[in-house]
């Protein structure tokens, strides 16, 4: 499939405006980014147009700020700082850039934030054929997007004169597609986190895929509520309820689906809050589940061990939290120390990821979070679709 796309590292580049779409959404607080990780993925791509003396116009979207107004706490001003430092050559950022930027051949220029543009989310028609006016070729190189039918990911490339895909985008498709195609067994899927009517549409296709998924958070909760668990007033997705029940009933596919059977529950996330340790059965209308309790991630961990392939989005509890720490770190230990080629993905999963120190140990970090759902789903992603049919 990949070899019916364009590529970047195939074109001739010199003196030529190439814009390019990456992910440059990096966590920023005060002003400051708290982690360049993103950056630094990018970096590659850029540094190769920069090499081949392109006129180089990055776009990327920062956050999810309200469209149609520039808003300080959102802008990409840090970011084009952040990024001058890790190419050593000064990158110019451009607060107006839609009427068109003069870049050097061997420049780049990083525009402000795509968010702030009208249009960019429903992908309207005028937007990304001004957007494709920027540039001779566009390259689309920001995987964590591909998902999104935006404007900047989307639209533009229907509309530029070439369209293609970068090296970083490639080397993420290619990865997650050998896993997918020929998956050691057993292939686990781990799923938990907040996102959960997104993330629960995602089971029903995984159930008839993996041979076992392991669910925590919010997920979890609203699988245990579907099975008559007073879950009191944790995290669920109450409109789903009716769908957990066929998921659990194997009307997806054969997945099992082991459910927690202790969890950590509290009165709320307060910094000197104590977590208990409940029996899901004991649980009553007031609780609040954090977490995963010791019994259900010691039996999690089976899983882990005895699986050949793994494929982790989402925290086990508020690991942000040193009281429902626990059961993410369990896991993310289990995978890091065990044989299965291992897949993570998701903004949540790799902060807890670093924070535990198993990085080096997870085969594959993916920087998709929804577009790496999206991609296990066996879904085409849509601005990968763009870039096939312009090939
Ligand atoms: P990712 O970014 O990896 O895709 P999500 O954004 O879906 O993951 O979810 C991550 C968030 O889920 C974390 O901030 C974590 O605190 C929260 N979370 C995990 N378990 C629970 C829970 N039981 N109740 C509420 N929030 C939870
Ligand atoms: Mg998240």
């Amino acid at each position: 499939m990949l070899s019916a796309v364009k590529r970047m590292t195939e074109l001739e580049l010199s003196g030529k405006r190439v814009v390019i779409r990456e992910d440059l959404n990096a966590p920023i607080k005060d002003g400051q980014i708290t982690s360049d990780k993103r950056l630094r993925a990018a970096l590659r791509t850029i540094q190769f147009a920069v090499e081949r003396d392109a006129r180089v116009i990055l776009l990327s979207h920062l956050g999810r700020p309200a469209e149609g107004a520039s808003d300080r706490a959102f802008s990409l001003e840090p970011v084009a700082d952040r990024l001058s430092q890790l190419l050593t050559s000064p990158v110019m950022f451009v607060k107006d850039w839609l009427g068109g930027i003069e870049v050097e051949p061997g420049s780049v220029a990083l525009c402000e934030n795509v968010r702030f543009e009208t249009g960019e989310k429903a992908n309207d028609e005028v937007l990304a054929r001004r957007m494709a006016a920027l540039c001779e070729i566009f390259v689309m190189d920001a995987f964590a997007t591909a998902h999104r039918s935006q404007a900047s990911t989307c639209g533009i490339a229907r509309y530029a004169p070439v369209a293609c895909a970068g090296p970083l985008l490639i080397r993420e498709l290619d990865a997650l597609s050998k896993v997918l195609e020929n998956p050691a067994r057993p292939l686990v899927a781990v799923i938990g986190g907040a996102k959960v009517s997104s993330k629960l549409s995602v089971l029903s296709a995984l159930a008839g895929k993996v041979d076992q998924l392991i669910v925590g958070g919010g997920i979890a909760n609203t699988l245990l509520a579907a099975t008559g668990i007073d879950v009191g007033r944790s995290l669920i997705e109450p409109g789903r309820l009716d769908y957990c029940k066929s998921l659990l009933a194997g009307k997806f596919g054969a997945a099992s689906i082991p459910l927690p059977t202790d969890v950590v529950v509290a009165n709320g996330l307060e910094r000197d809050t104590h977590g208990t340790i409940k029996l899901t059965r004991d649980l009553t209308n007031d609780d609040m589940i954090f977490d995963i309790g010791p019994e259900t991630a010691a039996g999690y961990c089976d899983y882990i061990d005895r699986a050949g392939t793994i494929l982790w989005n989402g925290p086990m509890g508020v690991f942000e939290h040193p009281e429902f720490v626990h059961g993410t770190r369990r896991m993310a230990e289990a995978i890091a120390a065990g044989k299965a080629f291992s897949v993570a993905g998701g903004g949540d999963t790799l902060a807890a990821v670093e924070q535990f120190g198993v990085g080096e140990a997870i085969s594959y970090i993916s920087t998709g979070g929804g577009a790496f759902l999206d991609f296990i789903e066996g879904k085409e992603l849509p601005a990968v679709a763009v870039l096939k049919e312009r090939a």
